[in-house]
């Protein structure tokens, strides 16, 4: 996965190449190093059970803790822990260097995914489901990643916090897409934030919600199709041939894309576990 993280951090088209000179030091100590240390706690019961067995089932939270092991030495032990919250959600708490990953996200996911896709009367099969929930909980897994990173590193940041971590979940789902040819796990969390802005499509939106530190679920849709489109224009023009992509967003998701990866590309660079190589890709 560390290649996953080089080549998400390195797809981008306006990035200068970087030379072979020493560049700030990789953090590569092997003694005393901390890691992301991934954990299960049980769930106090229900149905609630399901989803632990999901997530250990698929390893989720053994893979996400190495993935962010192959490409950073965090400077402090980070633990990366399923367990019931009490509510839907997903955070990285600093005070402890935490990413909680709730039973409860799983549990939503599942029924988000069994439910038959627009257009369909049948309800999707169980396998299906099940690998669209993993798919979408990489994505919101990937997002938090991106808090913890902000924060372990310090980084500098504009805009929205909670976008910036969008598009470092959308990098990292890409580059393992492009690296494996498989795209169900970026196509699954857009198609999360789709169900989930058509969930609400028929109420008001609320004040708050227009306030809160995160865009809007809908926005959060069409970003990360952005982004997708962006990454490769080619194979995913169908989105703007069907409609489903406005060409006005469309135009600009090239450059939107390379943009996004050039900044990630400069913050984390430093901090990857091994440096940089060369980059030679240009799309
Ligand atoms: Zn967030």
């Amino acid at each position: 996965m560390l290649a996953v993280m080089m080549l998400g951090l390195c797809a981008c088209g306006t990035t200068k190449p970087q030379s072979a000179s020493p560049g700030p030091t990789p953090r590569t100590s092997t003694l005393l190093a901390h890691a992301f240390v991934p954990a299960y706690r049980d769930p106090k019961g229900g149905t609630l059970i399901a989803a632990e067995r999901l997530m250990r089932r698929n390893r989720l939270v053994e893979d996400w803790a190495q993935a962010a092991n192959d490409g950073f030495v965090p400077p402090r032990e980070v633990s990366v822990v399923a367990r019931q919250c009490g509510t839907v959600n997903a955070f990285y708490n600093p005070q402890d260097s935490s990413i909680t990953m709730c039973y409860e996200m799983a549990d939503f996911m599942t029924k988000l995914f069994a439910r038959p896709a627009p257009g369909q009367t049948a309800p999707p099969d169980e396998e299906g489901v099940e690998e669209n929930v993993v798919g979408a909980l990489g994505g919101v897994f990937y997002h938090e990643l991106g808090h913890a990173l902000i924060d372990l590193y310090d980084l500098p940041a504009t805009g929205k916090e909670e976008d910036s971590v969008d598009q470092l979940s959308a990098l990292v789902l890409i580059a393992a897409a492009e690296d494996q040819q498989d795209y169900s796990q970026i196509i699954s969390t857009i198609e999360a934030w789709g169900r989930i802005s058509q969930q609400t499509a028929s109420r008001p939106v609320a004040r708050e919600t227009f306030a809160d530190e995160h865009s809007l679920s809908i926005q959060r849709y069409y970003n990360l199709m952005c982004y997708l489109y962006g990454s490769n224009h080619n194979a995913f023009l169908p989105l703007v041939a069907d409609g489903e992509l406005p060409v006005a967003r469309a135009v600009g998701c090239e450059r939107e894309y390379a943009r996004m990866s050039s900044a990630w590309h400069t913050l984390l660079g430093p901090h990857l576990r091994e440096p940089l190589p060369v980059a030679t890709q240009t799309g």
